[in-house]
């Protein structure tokens, strides 16, 4: 198959749909690869490292658009895209349609194929390529904030991890899947005193145990989160309530009784935010401070690595955009999993989510 990789155009994106690495796989599979000019100088790779690995290098995305059997991207296409795309060619990218009726439409009228990452399934019933993003969420979280308790950005001046006699951060994680657990690991890594907070008791007993106890677990009740919250130097938010907003958990009058220049990291922004006073904020500005809390809420955290995130996502993506260059569509028969991808074929919405969100009986 011919595989196009544009690059990205969406403001502040610098990851790549494909790294030199896969495209290596999907030249040793038979397939030829076209990479728009500069597609991945945002993550570190030069034309010369796709031309290595066996892609040849296009002018523009228009020559791109236009010779592609496949389009393999990061975010989701821009106006500007939507009219390159065609009917017979598949996009496989992320794209998150349900509360975007002006990108469904631009891609129903487009006739390509539209396999969306972040709704191709497991076999747990995870979402396999969204959980990279929320392992480098997770993990920067944990950095940003240390940076955050620093003085001079605002925070307390206290040192994430102590010094010997002088304790570390207390740091407080709400929800303690993909995100939660990367960020309490990475915390307790640089050895603050990290408290989870979740509803669901399988997933306690699963944290207790790959942490061998140095993470806290308590259940999220409105109680404990009163108590939990006032004695923490950082909170990081990390809930997520499958199709619905983030339930606001740290309240407006909890600010005031924190302690002045503490820190709440909520990742879970991109969900409407689990702090009642969070809004979403840039990694050109990423705090903003209110009742002496600073909020850092940045709605795109991995984009801050997008070396690290264009491979974890390639790792992730690889498999199911091979099994889709080799068998086209068909390869959505093969694979349910993969077939949970499909948003959009033929011009109608081929997802539950995204017709219900357009006002479409399904
Ligand atoms: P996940 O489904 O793996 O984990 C969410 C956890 O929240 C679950 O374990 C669930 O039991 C728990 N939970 C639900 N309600 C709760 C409550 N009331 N109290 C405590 N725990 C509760 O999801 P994830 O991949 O870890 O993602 C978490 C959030 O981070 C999502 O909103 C996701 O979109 C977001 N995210 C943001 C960025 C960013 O750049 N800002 C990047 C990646 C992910």
């Amino acid at each position: 198959m011919r595989v196009g990789v544009p690059k990205e155009i969406k403001t502040n994106e610098h990851r790549v749909g494909l790294t030199p690495t896969a495209v290596r796989e999907y030249v040793a599979a038979g397939h030829q690869v076209a990479v728009e000019t500069g597609a991945g100088l945002g993550a570190g790779y030069t034309d010369e490292d796709f031309t290595r690995a066996g892609a040849t290098i296009s002018p523009d995305a228009a020559t791109v658009f236009a010779e592609a059997e496949m389009i393999v991207k990061v975010k989701e296409p821009q106006p500007s895209e939507w009219v390159r795309l065609r009917k017979d060619q598949i996009l496989f990218t992320y794209l998150h349609l349900a509360p975007d009726p002006e990108q469904t439409k631009g891609l129903m009228a487009s006739g390509c194929a539209a396999v969306a990452y972040e709704t191709v399934t497991d076999a747990k019933g995870g979402l396999p390529l969204l959980a990279p993003m929320s392992e480098v969420a997770g993990r920067i979280a944990v950095f940003s904030a240390a940076e955050t308790l620093l003085k001079h950005n605002g925070g307390m001046g206290l040192l994430f991890c102590g010094v010997p006699g002088v304790a570390p951060a207390r740091v407080l994680v709400l929800g303690g899947g993909v995100v939660g657990l990367n960020a309490a690991r990475m915390a307790a890594g640089l050895g603050a005193e990290v408290v989870v907070m979740e509803r669901s008791i399988p997933r306690m007993a699963y944290i207790d145990e790959v942490t061998g106890g140095r993470v806290i677990t308590r259940y999220s009740s409105i109680g404990a989160i009163d108590e939990e919250v006032v004695k923490a130097d950082v909170v990081i938010g990390a809930v997520l309530v499958p199709g619905a907003e983030a339930p606001k958990l740290v309240k407006r009058e909890h600010l005031k009784r924190m302690k002045p220049g503490s820190v709440l990291v909520d990742v879970a922004i991109d969900q409407g935010g689990c702090f009642e006073t969070s809004r979403a904020t840039t990694h050109e500005d990423p705090t903003y401070t209110v009742d002496g809390v600073v909020h850092y809420c940045v709605a795109n955290m991995p984009g801050a690595a997008p070396r690290t995130s264009s491979e974890a996502l390639n790792n992730a993506t690889l498999p199911f955009g091979l099994a889709l260059a080799k068998d086209g569509l068909e390869a959505l028969r093969k694979n349910p999993h993969l077939a949970r991808g499909l948003n959009v074929l033929n011009g109608q919405i081929t997802y539950p989510a995204v017709a219900e969100a357009m006002g479409l009986d399904w």
